[in-house]
């Protein structure tokens, strides 16, 4: 068996297998994995940090797929390593996948230059954004220089993403029924850039349309940054028009948040709050775990299901029990 020593060095020489093996050991479940897991992320730390790192989140179909793989190759024929890693909370809610089970980007994955990996299924969100922080880092110290991490727009999964990476990009499509009601006010609210895309076609004049209208809804949110306002373009990912401007405007944005440091500075904030989710991911579990066996739990639990006894108290009472023992 490897060490995790030597799964390190192997990552660090931008080895594939190795690559694939220490993503596989830090989403693995089991706990007598979980130690080797963070021992690796550890010995890798010191070689993370440089890579760009860009959430890209929108409905299903609008596009994503193909969006990633046409800014993905024109990144690689600029010379860069491109690693893609998705996100995807309806494998945790059902099982299924949405993302998964379709063949997808299938020219950038037979790239030497880029690495894609979907997300583990059969967890919760918690436990997919925790692994895919440390995917992340992985391949980081593999030597990727753009993150892409893709997130299905459906759930909360793009704010745990949005707390992962330095950009997040929202892709909407032109079609009707797309107008701001239709979408999430929240998630529009954290995209720092928002692509409009199949902009092709019959769908060019509704998708100028429909970017003049969100260009328009975006002056009255309030800005999540004070040195970068969020932009609206138009794209068609299938035709390829408009990604080399996307890839302009995230170059754009890093020359900002770079030269004031406001990259730093969130990526701080960033590592503060991963340590509370941290604790309370595990917290949670410790409770659960030690409560497992106790009939006054399960008392309680049944008191909570008929109404007689409200959630916060039955918490209240059992983190009680927790702590004395
Ligand atoms: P995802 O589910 O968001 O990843 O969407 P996909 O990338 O799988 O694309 C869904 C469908 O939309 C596919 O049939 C694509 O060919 C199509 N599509 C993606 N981008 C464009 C585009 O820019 N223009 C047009 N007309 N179709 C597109």
């Amino acid at each position: 068996m490897t060490s995790v020593t030597e799964l390190a060095a192997g990552v660090r020489a931008r080895g594939r297998p190795a690559l694939a093996a220490a993503i596989t050991l830090v989403e693995s479940t089991r706990p007598a994995d979980r130690s080797a897991a963070e021992e690796l992320v550890e010995l890798l730390y010191a070689d993370t940090g440089r890579a760009r790192r860009i959430g890209i989140s929108g409905a299903p179909g609008v596009g994503k797929s193909t969006f990633v793989e046409a800014l993905g190759m024109a990144l690689i024929a600029d010379g860069q390593r491109v690693a893609v890693l998705a996100v995807d909370p309806s494998s945790a809610q059902t099982g299924g996948s949405i993302l998964g089970d379709k063949t997808r980007m299938e020219r950038l994955g037979r790239e030497q230059a880029a690495f894609i990996r979907p997300s583990p299924s059969g967890q919760t969100l918690g436990g997919v954004a925790r692994r895919t922080r440390e995917a992340m880092l992985v391949c980081e110290a593999a030597g990727y220089d753009t993150i892409f991490v893709e997130t299905v727009g459906v759930g909360q999964s793009e704010t745990a993403v949005a707390d992962m990476v330095d950009m997040f990009v929202l892709l909407l499509s032109p079609a009707a029924g797309d107008d701001l009601q239709g979408i999430k006010r929240g998630i529009v609210e954290i995209a720092d850039l928002i692509v409009v895309n199949k902009a092709d076609g019959a769908l060019l004049d509704v998708a100028e349309r429909a970017a003049a209208d969100y260009r328009n809804a975006l002056t009255f949110m309030r800005s999540m940054r004070r040195d970068w306002t969020p932009q609206v373009m138009l794209a068609s990912a299938l035709e390829g028009a408009g990604v080399g401007d996307v890839g302009t405007v995230i170059d754009e944005f890093y020359a900002v948040v770079e030269s004031d440091g406001s990259l730093d500075a969130a990526r701080r904030d960033q590592l503060s709050r991963w340590l509370w989710s941290e604790i309370r991911e595990s917290v949670a579990k410790d409770v659960e775990t030690d409560s497992v066996e106790d009939s006054r739990v399960a008392g309680l639990a049944d008191d909570v299901r008929a109404g007689r006894v409200l959630p916060p108290a039955a918490a209240r009472t059992i983190l009680g029990a927790y702590r004395k023992r």
